[in-house]
């Protein structure tokens, strides 16, 4: 039997529609039904799914992109891997202070080519997960593979596709606005947009 008739399968049992392809859909009732109900929208407060620092990190993106971030959480989880979201929004500040690493801060490597408004992270678009064992942080793992697969089935971009600096643990959200746009010139519209108070996801 092959992976697609497999899934069709799989499918048609679960009740959900049959495309023979593994979606956020399929995965989700794969989930339900093995785990437990599949709570995406959690309440204020509610740290109960999603572990408490990720939950924090969470709430410093934006609004559309919080699901985002939860959805992987849970799917990796439904995978058998578990994962934290463990950075989130920046300020240029914060970002400067990161670039300074390995450039004019002594003893540190560099870890960052952006500076101030340079990162999709300053405009609370792009996350960073943590992949664990137990409570143990593996800053390298097959693992990290595995979720970017799991978050571009949700729609997300994953950093680990990027050719000149390869970002396993970076996950963002493309505005529909920047579709086919280059990473330079989504920043700069983003960076627009923030310093004129626009919103981002319009
Ligand atoms: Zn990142």
């Amino acid at each position: 039997m092959d992976m697609e008739k497999m899934i069709t399968a799989v499918q048609k049992a679960l009740l959900i529609d049959v495309d023979g392809r593994a979606g956020p859909q399929t995965w989700g009732a794969i989930y339900e039904r093995i785990v437990g109900p599949l709570r995406i929208e959690v309440e204020e407060g509610d740290d109960s799914a999603v572990d408490s620092r990720s939950e924090g990190v969470i709430n410093t993106l934006l609004p559309e992109v919080r699901p985002y971030a939860r959805e992987l959480l849970f799917k990796a989880a439904a995978a058998g891997i578990r994962i934290k979201i463990i950075s989130g929004l920046r300020t240029y500040e914060e970002q400067n202070r990161l670039y300074a690493k390995g450039r004019t801060i002594p003893n540190t490597s560099i870890v960052t080519n952006a500076q101030g408004g340079e990162s999709n992270h300053n405009f609370g678009i792009a996350f960073d997960i943590g992949v664990f064992e137990g409570s143990k942080y593996l800053d390298d793992s097959p693992k990290y593979k595995a979720v970017g697969v799991l978050g571009k089935e949700l729609g997300l971009e994953w950093g680990g596709n990027w050719k000149s600096i390869v970002d396993q643990p970076h996950f963002q959200l493309r505005p529909t606005w920047a579709n086919g746009m280059s990473e330079r010139s989504m920043l700069a519209e983003l960076r627009r947009r923030k310093a004129a108070g626009h919103a981002v996801y319009v």
